[in-house]
């Protein structure tokens, strides 16, 4: 459902915008971080009209270069043969480029997941996965896990991209040309869009937003099939509620309380587990769209019935509107933490279902070691994917 969406950028009037953007591609050189804000890709149809309006065009290459873009997804102005040679003189003149990334890595494990590296301007590496799901007729569900930063500031305790550090924000093409790719890798559309790769994608609230519109509005990835994820960064719930998008919040939880939980997830120390849960409920309230609790299960940290009773309790004050999907770990490298037995984790989902709590266990994938949210590997060179399929849960039920 298309649901009104107050982009930051779009709040400028259009052609003002575009003039913006046009009189900073003259006026920067080409490997300043400005140089990423100058990619096609992500802008709408009436902004590439007023880009080709402003380039001394007619406005109908504008749709031209939409069609470019998100239909025949050409990845060089060079290959924009269908507009007139001048126009892409003007366009490469002025700064412009499509802003798609060279793949520098794929691997693909048993089970169809494929992780692929991509190579940015600034020869930064980020990570996006797709996972396949299949019926008899064939693959039936594409779900496309994006990353929203290069490396993560947060740190939580177990997880590799924390651990890795952050580099800096990803522009609003770089995660839309992550779907293009897996779509192109795949040979199938991308039907599921979850954030929840490198990244915490609220503390680059802009370019997801803007990435979301492009997604939904351009590649017709419907707002109810996107997932933003977040280990929460206080405020930006509410700022995301505003929004009203019909997309799931997904809200990393990991702890039933805030000691507990300040020492998985050191960001939490800013933002009470009391003041979380108030703006997941208003998240509920405020879009009709109940919110997914993640809970990544550590062995002897987390597990016990006792934190599930207590997760069950913390649910029930939040009211309605909440699913919880747990998420036995996948050890790391380095890493302290061990995975929960199966008897362990099917306790916790018994207490919680005798609870009448809805609760999910995510199914182990090929990949899932490096691409469950927050477990993706920014050190890809020291740790290279699995190949095939580890053998674990068998009895897991899919999320
Ligand atoms: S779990 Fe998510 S928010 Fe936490 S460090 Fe990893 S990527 Fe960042």
């Amino acid at each position: 459902m298309a649901a009104p969406q107050q982009v930051p950028i779009r709040a400028a009037p259009l052609a003002r915008a575009l003039r913006t953007r046009v009189a900073a591609a003259a006026t920067s050189s080409a490997r300043s971080p400005e140089a990423s804000q100058r990619a096609l890709l992500g802008l709408s149809e009436p902004e590439l009209r007023q880009l080709a309006v402003d380039l001394g065009q007619q406005s109908y290459r504008g749709k031209q270069l939409h069609d470019l873009l998100y239909k025949s997804r050409a990845k060089h102005i060079q290959d924009f043969s269908h507009v007139p040679k001048v126009f892409r003189e003007a366009l490469v003149g002025a700064g412009w480029k499509v802003g798609r990334s060279p793949v520098h890595h794929a691997v693909t494990a048993s089970d169809g997941t494929t992780k692929i590296l991509l190579k940015l301007e600034d020869n930064r590496l980020i990570e996006t996965v797709g996972i396949p799901v299949d019926d008899d007729k064939g693959p039936s569900r594409l779900t496309a896990c994006v990353s929203s930063q290069v490396g993560c500031p947060l740190r939580c305790s177990f997880c590799a991209t924390g651990k890795g550090g952050f580099s800096r924000n990803l522009h609003a093409h770089e995660i839309v040309e992550q779907v293009l790719v897996l779509e192109e890798m795949f040979k199938h559309r991308v039907t599921n869009v979850v954030f929840m790769g490198m990244g915490e994608p609220m503390l680059n609230l802009k370019s997801v937003l803007e990435a979301h519109r492009c997604l939904n509005k351009e590649l017709k990835i419907g707002q109810r099939m996107i997932t933003i994820s977040t280990v929460g960064v206080p405020n930006t719930i509410k700022m995301l509620a505003s929004h009203k998008l019909q997309s799931t919040l997904a809200v990393s939880l990991h702890a039933p309380n805030q000691k507990l939980r300040e020492t998985i997830v050191p960001s939490a120390k800013s933002y009470p587990l009391e003041a979380l849960m108030d703006d997941c409920k208003n998240y509920f309230l405020e879009t009709g769209r109940r919110v997914s609790f993640e809970y990544t299960l550590l062995a002897g940290i987390n597990d016990a019935k006792e934190h599930a009773e207590e997760l069950a309790e913390l649910l029930r004050k939040c009211g309605g509107g909440y699913h919880v999907n747990l998420i036995p770990y996948n050890p790391i490298q380095g890493s302290e933490y061990k995975r929960p037995y199966r008897k362990v984790v099917q306790a916790f989902v018994d207490a919680l279902e005798a609870r009448k709590i809805t609760v999910s266990v995510r199914q182990t994938r090929g990949l899932d070691a490096n691409a469950a949210c927050g477990q993706l590997k920014n050190e890809f060179q020291k740790n290279p994917l699995l190949e095939s399929s580890p053998s674990s849960e068998p009895n897991l039920i899919p999320a």
